[in-house]
């Protein structure tokens, strides 16, 4: 995952251009997505696609004809989206389009112009401060014009189509910057390729694109199939020391909610869980009122609480193999417990089924100890009223989901449970 990111990482991404179409066709050696273009005007609610901007050069040059800003060494540089340039400038002038950060004299800050045709550039304060001459020549060599916005997206078939689907995503769009955001696309990338070996209920929509209008573009030309997303996840800045961060649904108490609090509880107990806000990443979009889709965001420090966040010193030291490792486990195991979540009726619902006559309580093996396999069978059949789902059934037992998924299976083959239709 470390050595996926690091190829990634020298690419200037922004939210349209080819450095989001290379992205992702490096990212299509995991995980077979599907690219699409959506033409510059296009309207997505109250959105338009804006032009599309690609950058091959830029830089300040002193009055010796040296490089004192030089987009080469870092893409943080310029400020995304700023327009062509081409001019000599006072020096007086040239400082009203830059930005640097005076408490962290040696990191690059990261800024974007979007939607406000604007130019600059952005540099460590000490550098700043080394700009003596009276005059600077700016080059910024880029295109801002009519061309495309691209997103990729890749759907793992479940084996259920009444299931529904499970959707994931991450965004695509800054340029080198390891935490924010490239931990969360590889992630997903290897989430999907993993899910691609083993077999699966829902299906699976993973989704790479470039934050808000990305989304806001992908919700408008999916409006119809939205009542399909069971679950969700927005995944951002997995590869970082902090420990996990999970903010739940708009709703509080979907499915996803429930299940990612178990499974924090279980394998990552110093995690925080917060409630919803209309504020962060695409969440926003994917529970704005119309839509309220069952949809948290996963991540560890969350956006703008970590110094690194937004600068040049968010780079490939700051994610660590190990926490983006962890950060895979942890969703697998996400992923694991919503696949085995389902809600069932007992069929021998008058008094207690006969279990040893069965042979149930020597049905469950693995390294689940007996007492919570004959625990789970009795829990099971007792609340399996068609109600309780077995993730309720795990909680209000205290035992670990994976002992009552064992049991309800074993049930199951005893023809004493049947699941309920997927609705
Ligand atoms: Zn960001």
């Amino acid at each position: 995952m470390h050595h996926l990111c690091a190829e990634l990482y020298p690419i200037c991404r922004s939210i349209t251009g080819d450095g989001v179409r290379q992205t992702l066709e490096i990212l299509r050696r995991k995980l077979p997505i599907e690219v699409h273009e959506v033409p510059s005007g296009t309207r997505a609610f109250d959105w338009t696609v804006p032009p599309e901007w690609n950058i091959r050069d830029a830089y300040v040059l002193d009055r010796d004809g040296r490089r004192a800003i030089d987009f080469r060494r870092s893409n943080l540089h310029v400020v995304s989206y700023s327009v062509p340039v081409h001019e000599r400038c006072a020096v007086e002038d040239l400082k009203a389009h830059l930005f640097s950060l005076p408490d962290r004299p040696t990191w690059i800050p990261y800024r974007t112009s979007y939607y406000e045709r604007q130019w600059g550039f952005c540099l460590a304060h000490a550098d700043l401060e080394r700009l003596t001459d009276a005059e600077y020549d700016v080059v910024i060599d880029a295109s801002l014009e009519p061309g495309s916005l691209t997103y990729g997206e890749c759907v793992i078939p479940g084996s259920e189509d009444e299931a529904g689907e499970v959707l994931l995503s991450s965004h695509i769009c800054h340029p080198s910057l390891a935490n924010d955001n490239l931990s969360a696309m590889v992630l997903s990338a290897f989430i999907g390729a993993a899910l691609r070996a083993v077999p699966l209920r829902y299906s699976y929509r993973f989704l790479f694109a470039p934050g808000t209008i990305g989304s806001i573009v992908w919700l408008a030309r999916n409006e119809d199939r939205l009542g399909r997303i069971r679950h969700g996840l927005v995944l951002t800045g997995v590869g970082d020391q902090g420990p996990f961060t999970y903010k739940r649904s708009r709703r509080g108490d979907a499915e996803i909610d429930r299940v990612v609090a178990h499974v924090m509880r279980r394998c990552a107990s110093d995690a925080k869980i917060v409630d919803f806000s209309p504020y962060g990443y695409d969440e926003r979009q994917f529970c704005s009122p119309a839509f309220d889709l069952p949809v948290g965001r996963l991540g560890r420090t969350p956006h703008a609480e970590y110094p690194e966040y937004h600068t040049s010193a968010d780079d490939l030291a700051f994610v660590s193999p190990e926490q983006l490792g962890d950060s895979l486990r942890v969703t697998l195991e996400v992923i694991a417990t919503l696949e085995g979540n389902r809600r069932y009726v007992n069929t021998n619902p008058k008094c207690e089924p006969q279990l040893g006559r069965r042979g149930l309580y020597r049905a469950i093996g693995g390294n689940l100890d007996r007492e919570a396999v004959e625990m789970g069978l009795l829990w099971v059949l007792n609340l399996s009223d068609g109600s309780h789902d077995l993730l309720a059934i795990a909680e209000r037992s205290a035992l670990p989901f994976a002992a009552i998924r064992s049991a309800a299976d074993a049930l199951i083959e005893n023809a004493l449970l049947v699941p309920v239709p997927e609705s």
